[in-house]
């Protein structure tokens, strides 16, 4: 399987500034790393310009979160009918800042992955392990836990990615170690046979060859540094 490199823009941007962003992201994509899986997942009203910016780069459109339901009165919410509408493949699902922000529990994270399932997306499911978790010697069995309960029943392992995000390393700068990584990502894959696992947390040009150089991660979900083109072309290339 390629490696799959996943840029998460957040709230981040301004219309020309993501747009200047997505060129360069799939000029590098078109004419240097044609092998690479990319997606990028702008703020949506951002989508459409952005899908018509990356056409046939060969990057991929992701969504941020969707709602649960179908359709319905869910005012400020998106669906993920209307992301597969506006181009997106992926769209992202129980990142941790939507957990803290807005208390987003494993069974909500669970029934939008279906929802984006059955409307054809790939979710891209964050599960992670807060700070005094790791410390108190129980991040493999949260994080297993989380998987578990959030990864929809009966669904097959090439419908959605798992990215596992240790939250105390989102946005820090501070990555657990290589073997820590490798322990936990060999975790989830034993309790999901045949699941992608990425690596999401402080991956920047510099420690992308690292992490993304171990057989157990399968690609990696970028934050901060999804905002830089030289940066984010740069993960690309270690990918
Ligand atoms: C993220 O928000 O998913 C993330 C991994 O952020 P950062 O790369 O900035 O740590």
């Amino acid at each position: 399987m390629r490696k799959a490199i996943i840029g998460n823009w957040k709230m981040h941007g301004t219309r020309p500034g993501a747009l200047a962003l997505a060129e360069a992201a799939a000029t590098h994509v078109r004419k240097v790393r044609p092998e690479c899986e990319v997606v990028l997942c702008p703020p949506a009203v951002f989508l459409y310009e952005i899908d018509a910016a990356i056409a046939s780069s060969g990057v991929k459109l992701g969504g941020q979160d969707c709602h649960a339901a179908a359709e319905g009165p869910f005012t400020g919410d998106i669906s993920a009918a209307q992301l597969k509408e506006a181009g997106c493949s992926h769209v992202i699902v129980g990142h941790s800042e939507r957990r803290a922000a807005y208390g987003e529990h494993n069974d909500a994270v669970r029934d939008k992955a279906a929802q984006a399932i059955t409307q054809g997306l790939i979710p891209i499911i964050c599960v992670g392990e807060p700070a005094e978790i790791r410390q108190q010697g129980q991040a493999e069995a949260f994080v297993g836990a989380a998987a578990r309960a959030c990864v929809p029943e009966g669904v097959m392992p090439v419908q959605f990615l798992l990215a596992y995000e240790p939250v105390w390393s989102i946005g820090t700068g501070n990555t657990p170690t290589l073997d820590d990584i490798i322990r936990m990502h060999a975790h989830l894959k034993t309790l999901l046979p045949g699941a992608a696992v990425l690596y999401g947390g402080s991956v920047k040009g510099s420690n992308a060859a690292a992490i993304l150089g171990l057989p157990e991660v399968d690609g990696a979900l970028v934050g901060g540094a999804s905002l830089k083109a030289e940066e984010f072309c740069a993960i690309v290339d270690a990918a």
